[in-house]
């Protein structure tokens, strides 16, 4: 289903989309830290005033993300169902929705993702306190383990960089 909307053909009542899009829609690629693992689901309500397209409903998808503190990989689904937008005419033509979906779906995503955020299979992060100032953890801590953490993050930006 289309996402483009033609303003001058929206019913006063608006219109009521339903469908999803293709992971590939957010444009991610293998290499980033960020991994779309479902569509992009939508059920939206659209209106218009005199100054735009006031879209309403509710977005989703799943995403693989890696942790911030044990860098291990966790799935978070993602489910907006207050979701709004605003979108301004810019010019007479008809909108496409799709970039908007996307760029805000990507936007909602934690900044600093932490594994036990994960609703997909929830999970404690192992790493949990690990940085913590207390003695005790020290011995349940292996420098070893932190050091391979780390190179991996290397390995990861030396990819990056290549
Ligand atoms: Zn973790």
């Amino acid at each position: 289903m289309s996402l483009r909307i033609d303003p001058k053909g929206l019913p006063e009542e608006g219109l009521h989309i339903e469908g999803r899009l293709a992971p590939a829609v957010f444009g991610l690629q293998p290499e980033d830290e960020v991994r779309a693992v479902s569509h992009l689901e939508y059920d939206l309500n659209v209106t218009s005033d005199e100054d735009g397209l006031i879209v309403q409903g509710r977005i989703a998808a799943t995403f693989d993300l890696a942790c911030g503190r044990c860098a291990e990989r966790f799935q978070l689904r993602m489910d907006l169902p207050g979701y709004g937008l605003d979108v301004p005419f810019e010019n007479a033509g008809a909108i496409d929705l799709t970039s908007w979906l996307r760029e805000d779906m990507l936007l909602a995503l934690p900044t600093f993702p932490r594994c036990e955020m994960g609703n997909v299979t929830p999970r404690e992060c192992p790493a949990e306190g690990r940085f913590a100032p207390a003695t005790e953890n020290v011995r349940d801590a292996p420098q070893e383990e932190d050091g391979e953490v780390w190179k991996a993050l290397d390995q990861l930006d030396n990819l990056k960089s290549n």
